[in-house]
Order: structure tokens, then sequence, then C-alpha cells
């Protein structure tokens, strides 16, 4: 059905706004007690990877190419850690507009780079990180003659919001904490802004407490400023100078909670965890805040019984050079016969 019909009359929607989709949102919140009873609270998982272009970018892009559209813009333009240019570049493809995404060269994961390519971007690679390209596209996009589609487009939050939405129709009422990893931190507001329409309208009895996780390396909500270098294997979430912080920052001083940093190891270590105990394969970036309940609950900061929704942001398989890095051994072929299998399988 996609977002902008199931959620029409929460959505700023005209008469000359097209009901264009992909088939986005109605993820799954999947149980998840392997983890979560460990750690003594409920834990559910929504599997955001699950859209069609398989992150929750798709919720925000609906909406946004949606209104460039209805505004007539022929071009729309983004920078990309990778996510929200195949996001961009397929709703472009399905609407006739142009998509122009700046990338930084080399650090964009196999999968999300052959997904603009084959959804026929324009893809500019750039010699310098995200933080860069999206001080570019910014300066592009201030001629009027291309749409922004980053999340500082306020079109991207709007759509976002409807996975909160979903949390709290699926659950009966807002979990009790929110985890969910930060980069440009739109998808914290984003939340936030469901969960407050929501509870307004008496969808929902409370608010969460909202906790964004970072990795350890590139981190500013958890150092209290913008950094020039940020360094991490989950390139989703590499991001020095977020362009949300004030919205974010906001959010968290209204809901409760706040910002936590996690080591890259325990990133993968959490990725791994999901995909055998759960049967989810997120990407790395999304596996942070698994990883951070895991550490906060080591340090004796998760409250018990606590009802928590951990948003898987991206899927795995869009980074397929990490995963296999990941594995623990070498897979070594041996005879094509069932004596030699069998020897292979025991012990
Ligand atoms: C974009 C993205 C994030 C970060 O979301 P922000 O809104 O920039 O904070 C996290 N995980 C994945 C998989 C993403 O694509």
């Amino acid at each position: 059905m996609g977002v902008l019909a199931q959620y029409a009359q929460h959505l700023a929607l005209g008469d000359n706004t097209p009901r264009i989709t992909l088939g986005e949102g109605a993820t799954p919140l999947v149980p998840a007690p392997r983890i979560g009873s460990p750690l003594g609270i409920e834990l559910y998982l929504k599997f955001e990877g699950q859209n069609p272009t398989g992150s929750f970018k798709d919720r925000g892009m609906v909406m946004a190419v949606a209104k460039a559209i209805e505004q007539r813009s022929q071009t729309i333009i983004c920078a990309s850690t990778g996510n929200t240019s195949a996001a961009a570049a397929a709703y472009a493809a399905a609407t006739g507009l142009r998509a122009v995404v700046v990338i930084p060269a080399g650090r964009i994961a196999l999968g999300k780079l052959a997904q603009a390519i084959m959804y026929g971007a324009d893809i500019v690679a750039i010699e310098g990180n995200f933080d860069a390209a999206l001080t570019i596209v910014r300066g592009l996009a201030a001629g009027g003659e291309y749409t922004l589609v980053n999340s500082i487009n306020p079109w991207r939050i709007e759509g976002q919001k409807t996975a909160a939405f979903e949390v709290v129709d699926v659950l009966g009422d807002a979990p009790d904490i929110l985890a969910i990893p930060v980069g440009n931190a739109g998808n914290i507001t984003a939340y936030a802004k469901g969960f407050r329409e929501y509870r307004a309208l008496g969808r929902s009895s409370k608010s969460p407490l909202l906790f964004g996780f970072q990795a350890a390396g590139s981190a500013p909500f958890v150092q209290g400023g913008p950094i020039d270098n940020p360094e991490t294997v989950a390139t989703a979430i590499r991001i020095g100078n977020p362009a949300n912080w004030q919205l974010a920052h906001r959010a968290v001083a209204e809901f409760g909670g706040g910002f936590f940093a996690v080591p890259d190891e325990e990133i993968l270590q959490a990725q791994r965890r999901i995909a055998r105990e759960v049967g989810l394969f997120p990407e790395p970036a999304s596996a942070a805040p698994v990883a951070g309940l895991v550490r906060l609950h080591r340090e004796g900061g998760l409250p018990r019984g606590a009802v928590v929704v951990a948003v898987l942001t991206g899927n795995g398989l869009k980074d397929p050079d990490v995963a296999s890095r990941s594995a623990e051994g070498a897979i070594v072929p041996v005879p094509a016969d069932a004596d030699a299998v069998r020897r292979a399988i025991s012990g």
C-alpha cells in the first residue's frame, strides 16, 4: 500500500501531491527474546531492511519525491553514504525524475553503489567525505535548480515519522525505550515527531526514552561537537557534522534518553548475534543500537522489564564485504561425495 496511502491523514498531502509508492513501510517488528531476555528487557527489532531499497530512507524519500513533483521539480540531488542515494535513485526512476547523487569516493558499501548505478542515477564521487559532499549539494541546491533530498528537507522527516506510527500500531502503545543508530540524526528526529503526534491523538499513553547510538570513531553527539575525520566500519553513520544537530538534541531533551558510543568490534559482534540469534541480517550501522543495549546493560544502565524497540535501519546484503570479512574461517572445498561432506560436518 505504501506510507502515503496508509498514513494519508497524518501527512500534509494535497490534491496535487502524487500518491507514489514502491511498497515502502509496513516493516516487521520482530521479537528478539534470545538477545532481550539476558538483558532483562522485552526486545523488538523493527526491520527496516525490508523496505524496497533495503533501508528506512524509502519512507522519507517517497514523501520528498512526491513533494518535489508537486513543486514541479525535475531533478533531485543528495549527498549520501549510500542508502539515501539508493532511495533517491529508485524513487526518481519510478517517477521519471533525474537523480544526482554525490558520494565519498571509495567509502560506499558495494550493494548501495550497485543500487544507485542500476536505478540510473547520475553519480559523482568526490575526493572527500560525506560532510564535504553535503556542503557541496547544499550549495548547488541553493540555486533553485535542484531539489535537495537529504534529511534537512523537512518532507524526509515527515515521511520517516510513519515508522513510529507503525511501532505504536503493532505494540498497542509506545515502547519504554527506542534504540536507534544516529548519523545525521534525521531518523531519531522523525521517530520523536511520530511518537509526539500519536500521543497527542491519544493513540499511545506515553513517550519512549530516546537512546541514540553512534560508532565510537564517529560520535559527535557523544563528544559534544562536530568531528573532522569520522571513522567507523558502519559507513551509514560515518558522519562528523550531523545536519539535524539541534532538532535531535531538542528531541532527546524533550523525551529523555541520551546519546551513547559503541566501538566497532561490538557493532560487528552485535551484527553477527542478530543474524544468528534472531534470523535477521542488518547492515553494520543498524547493529549499533543492539551493541549499545548490551553495553548499557553491562554498565547497569538498562531498566529491568523495559519494552525496547531497536531500529534495524538497513539490510545487511548491502554490505557483503563487511559480512564476509567477519566470517570466522575460510570455507575449504571437499570432494563431491557424501562421505567427505559427512566428515566435514561431524565434530
Ligand atoms: C541513514 C542511515 C542511518 C542514519 O540515519 P540518520 O537519519 O542520518 O541519523 C543509520 N543506518 C542506516 C542503515 C542508514 O541508512
